[in-house]
């Protein structure tokens, strides 16, 4: 099973958004060079850490419970930014005016010329502010695959929504839905201290 763990501690930076958001680039460029893939990971700035967290998932349900833990450590650090890196099958579907009905086909079902991979790494701090870095990944058969040339997209909040998105916006608790703090025997505050304890 897919279960959320620490990849790595380190020192936080200067606290924006930006710098975090380097500070992944610059990791996720370093190990695809090294070895042609990144792990699923988020990077949680708690204003002395930067938490690297690990979620491998495999399915929704585990997708599902890996975000509500990092939902709930974002809440328990009082998390300043957040930065995440994935790769991803993207694919682009025009509307069909004769077959307006067509069903969608996801990325990770079709054929290998029908879909790009791509490394994304977006980042967002408590104000909402999001950047957001694409590349375009060259699959090799033989020998690690390749890091296309860095793309900024942006940040246009409205274009991404979706559950992995804008995560410190909500501020109640996942799992007890208070707004401050927990209710007793709250089973999300059991699960941040995993991570949070030093
Ligand atoms: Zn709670």
């Amino acid at each position: 099973m897919g279960v959320p763990s620490i990849y790595q501690i380190t020192r936080a930076g200067s606290g924006t958004v930006q710098d975090l958001h380097e500070t992944a680039i610059t990791f996720a460029e370093n190990q695809f060079a090294l070895k042609g893939q990144v792990p699923f990971l988020w990077l949680i700035d708690t204003g002395e850490d930067i938490l690297w967290m690990e979620t491998p998932w495999e399915n929704e349900s585990e997708k599902d419970a890996s975000i509500k833990i990092l939902r709930v450590v974002l809440r328990e650090t009082n998390a300043r930014a957040y930065a995440q890196m994935v790769e991803a099958w993207v694919a682009t579907e025009t509307y069909d005016p004769k077959n307006p009905k067509k069903e969608f086909v996801p990325p990770s079902e079709r054929a290998k010329d029908a879909r790009d991979d791509v490394l994304m790494v977006t980042s967002y701090d408590a104000d909402g502010k999001m950047l957001m870095t694409r590349y375009l990944v060259t699959v090799r058969n033989h020998g690690p695959n390749f890091l296309g040339p860095r793309v900024d997209i942006g940040s246009d909040e409205g274009l991404f929504e979706g559950r992995m998105f804008g995560l410190l916006k909500d501020k109640r608790c996942p799992a007890c839905r208070e707004a401050v703090g927990h209710k007793p025997n709250c089973v999300a505050e059991m699960i941040a201290k995993v991570f949070t304890a030093r």
